[in-house]
């Protein structure tokens, strides 16, 4: 089979190889890949700007099906359709043992489609069982794709935000973070949501109306951002600012956004120091709170709202190419004209 494949540290490097197919271990099983999704991550990695250990096929965002199972192998089974965390964590480790096997410090931890496991985009990948989640069949092979992001997303905004039914909540950048996040946010009740961006973002934001989000926000063709977030607050500002956006002006206009006493929700990295006044935290009593990847249950929750119908996920694949494809899939992201690539064919 061939893998889409960084071959060695430094900026490309990356190249389709024909590979062996994978066998499963005893614990293991081996999936037949149907969609894999083309992360920021995998671009950093193409960029060398990321952790990595070449030489490793790239692809952490998948969904498939089990076509062959290990001997130790119990809960799931050939023909089930399965989606896991990229991270495999140890289980002994003092993070582990107190619940954020997110941050696993195990040193030989493999992390797929990125150090010590090959990842999806390829034909077959194999997966432990221990980490492996069965997908409900109400939802399909294209949207289970994107449980990945999505539970990063569920861990960041139902473990870490605290949203009420009722709050205004505003989301910074309509990527496929906030859009997630947009909706995540609705799914806990929140009243009125509100996606800002800038003008380049148009036609993300046809798509975030269409994922329901009542109100889009173009920061810089709006005079007055701040005013209109308390227009739209009634004077006093969001409950909870989600920063999906990674730019530094817009981490300033969060703490110009939010409430007294609101919080801040960063969502992601921005890879860079920021120039930043963080003296509003101390004047309106803010908190602020940061995630790193998904525990197992926000993988538990992301696949009840997904088959509940409660965040519609299929509106941000906007393209699907096969394997062979990979440098325009690639181009789309970099030059920010999809939201979500799917890899579906990997012949
Ligand atoms: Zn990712
Ligand atoms: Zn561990």
């Amino acid at each position: 089979m061939r893998g889409l494949m960084k071959t060695a540290r430094g900026p490309g490097n990356l190249e389709l190889r024909e590979i062996d197919e994978p066998t499963p271990k005893k614990d293991e099983v081996l999936i037949e890949v149907a969609a894999a999704g083309i992360c920021g991550t995998d671009i950093h990695i193409k960029h060398d700007q990321t952790f990595y250990t070449p030489p490793v096929v790239l692809g952490h965002e998948w969904s498939g099906t089990i076509v062959e199972v290990g001997p130790d192998v119990t809960e799931v089974g050939v023909g089930d359709v399965a989606v896991s965390p990229a991270t495999a964590y140890c289980g002994k480790c003092y993070q582990c043992k107190t619940g954020h096997m997110n941050r696993c410090t195990s040193a030989n931890k493999r992390i797929l489609g990125t150090s010590l496991a090959n990842g999806a985009f390829a034909k077959y990948i194999t997966v432990p069982e221990y980490i492996i989640h069965k997908v409900p069949s109400s939802v399909s092979l294209e949207e289970a794709a994107l449980a990945e992001p999505t539970a990063c997303v569920v861990h960041s905004v139902i473990d870490k935000s605290p949203i009420l039914p009722g709050d205004v909540v505003v989301v910074q950048g309509p990527g496929t973070m906030g859009l997630l996040a947009a909706q995540v946010a609705k799914a806990m009740g929140a009243g009125k949501v509100i996606v800002t961006g800038v003008s380049a973002d148009q036609w993300r934001f046809d798509i975030a109306k269409k994922i329901g989000i009542d109100i889009t926000l173009d920061v810089q063709v709006d005079p007055n951002p701040i005013k209109t977030i308390m227009d739209e607050t009634d004077g006093r500002g969001a409950d909870v600012v989600i920063e999906a956006s990674g730019a530094c002006i817009a981490c300033n206009q969060a703490l110009e956004f939010v409430k007294v006493a609101g919080h801040v929700t960063l969502l992601g990295i921005r890879g860079r120091p920021l120039d930043i006044d963080l003296d509003a935290m101390a004047i309106k009593e803010l908190t602020m709170s940061g995630t790193w990847g998904t525990l197992p249950s926000s993988w538990v929750t992301t696949l009840r709202l997904m088959a509940s119908k409660k965040i519609d996920v299929a509106p941000l694949i906007t393209h699907r190419i096969s394997l062979d494809r990979w440098e325009e899939g690639f181009e789309l992201m970099e030059q920010q004209k999809a939201i979500k690539v799917l890899f579906t064919e990997f012949n």
